[in-house]
């Protein structure tokens, strides 16, 4: 009994397991967290930040998003999608603004990001795992997006 409680354990365990999105490594260690604002009541969140220990991967740090927050840029996945409903029901910027709660230029700059980003994510849903609801597969999915729109920090 005691045996297969332990293999329970030890397996729950593994599947738990931070392991680098560079290498696949798990040797890695923590290393401090950044700042996001988490979507819905805009309280901040922190990301935890880790080092990868694996001699081979050429990368030294990754993070582990949590579901909503997306690589490199400030804005969470919700904040995309309602951005881009608004824009096409026609809705003036100032009035995208006022409504995501953020400034004008903000506005004008997710605008512009949105496009391209719904672009892409038509395009690459159909042929990704992550499919039409990456929330299941964040991980997966925020590589894709980064390396997409951010190639040069995966070139070393
Ligand atoms: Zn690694």
């Amino acid at each position: 009994m005691e045996n297969i409680i332990v293999r329970n354990d030890a397996s729950a365990k593994k599947n738990n397991q931070v392991c680098c999105c560079h290498c696949s490594g798990t040797l890695v260690v923590r290393n401090g967290t950044y700042p996001r604002n988490h979507p819905v009541n805009n309280v901040e969140i922190r990301v935890q930040r880790y080092l990868c220990k694996t001699p081979e991967c050429p990368w030294q740090s990754f993070s582990i998003l949590p579901e909503f927050v997306l690589p490199v840029i400030r804005h969470v996945y919700g904040t995309l999608l309602s951005c881009h409903a608004m824009v096409k029901k026609g809705m003036p910027q100032a009035e995208i603004a006022r409504k995501l709660g953020v400034e004008r230029g903000i506005a004008k700059r997710l605008k512009l990001f949105c496009r391209k980003f719904m672009a892409w994510f038509v395009r690459e849903k159909t042929i990704t795992n992550w499919g039409t609801n990456p929330l299941g597969f964040w991980p997966d999915f925020t590589r894709d997006f980064s390396q997409s729109f951010y190639p040069d920090r995966w070139v070393k």
